[in-house]
């Protein structure tokens, strides 16, 4: 990305540890807009329905490059919409988190996918929160970070953001074992597994309340804006 063109912060790391809440809270501070990128595989997921993921993928690829993503407004309020349907809430059951990591596991999903994730970044400022961000999609980020926690801090993270979701989570244990089995499927696939860019800054959040790893974020990424050439958001 050049220097004056839009500036991209990444957000990356594991289910349940806090990236959304922090990627839009980050978005707001700095005035830009936030992408969701984990909703764009839930959507696509659903799109194509249970199994799938088990299409041949030319017509998988056939249907969801079809698909248009596009961003409106900005930070708190940002909304992703796909084909003209803002992605919300619904997207947000572990059940649809487990389809979308299967789904994510394709070569031509990824393809569409992360060509739309470059089309948004390259037309507006924005703060991307997935799982290969900076690694993959933005190698040249202004600033990337990648978030971590003990598996059992982000099940109960999990839980408690079902409950406020309105949705009935299941068991605690259980939510422990699918975040377990999510981790290990996003973190051994061939294409673009969960991993740190080598240049991310790590934060480990278990034992640190979100206003702190908040307030750790925003002065890193200030940081990176004044160190970049030319300064400032555009
Ligand atoms: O972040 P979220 O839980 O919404 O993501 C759902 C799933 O989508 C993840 O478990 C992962 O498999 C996939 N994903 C991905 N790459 C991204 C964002 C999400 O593979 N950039």
């Amino acid at each position: 990305m050049p220097p004056d063109g839009p500036v991209v912060i990444t957000l990356d790391g594991p289910a349940g540890v806090g990236k959304t809440t922090l990627a839009r809270r980050l978005a707001a501070a700095l005035g830009v807009a936030f992408l969701d990128t984990g909703a764009m595989y839930r959507a696509v997921a659903l799109s194509l329905g249970e199994n799938g993921w088990d299409l041949p993928e030319p017509q998988i690829a056939e249907r969801l490059c079809r698909l248009q993503f596009s961003l409106h407004g900005s930070g708190d309020e940002t909304a992703l919409a796909m084909d003209e349907f803002v992605l919300g809430d619904e997207l947000r059951s572990e059940e649809v988190g487990r389809w979308a990591s299967l789904v994510a596991r394709l070569p031509a999903v990824r393809e569409c996918l992360v060509a739309a994730q470059r089309r948004m970044g390259s037309a507006r400022s924005l703060v991307a929160e997935g799982r290969d961000m900076g690694s993959v999609v933005f190698p040249h980020a202004t600033c990337k970070f990648f978030l971590d926690a003990r598996p059992e801090v982000r099940a109960l993270r999990r839980y408690n953001q079902l409950l406020r979701l309105g949705q009935t989570p299941q068991p605690l244990e259980e939510l422990v074992e699918a975040l377990r089995l999510r981790d290990e499927q996003d973190r051994t696939r061939a294409v673009s597994p969960l991993r740190p860019a080598e240049d991310a800054i790590m934060v480990d959040t278990s034992d640190l309340d979100v206003e702190h790893v908040f307030e750790q974020l925003l002065q890193q990424a200030k940081a990176c804006l004044e160190r970049r050439e030319g300064g400032g958001v555009r």
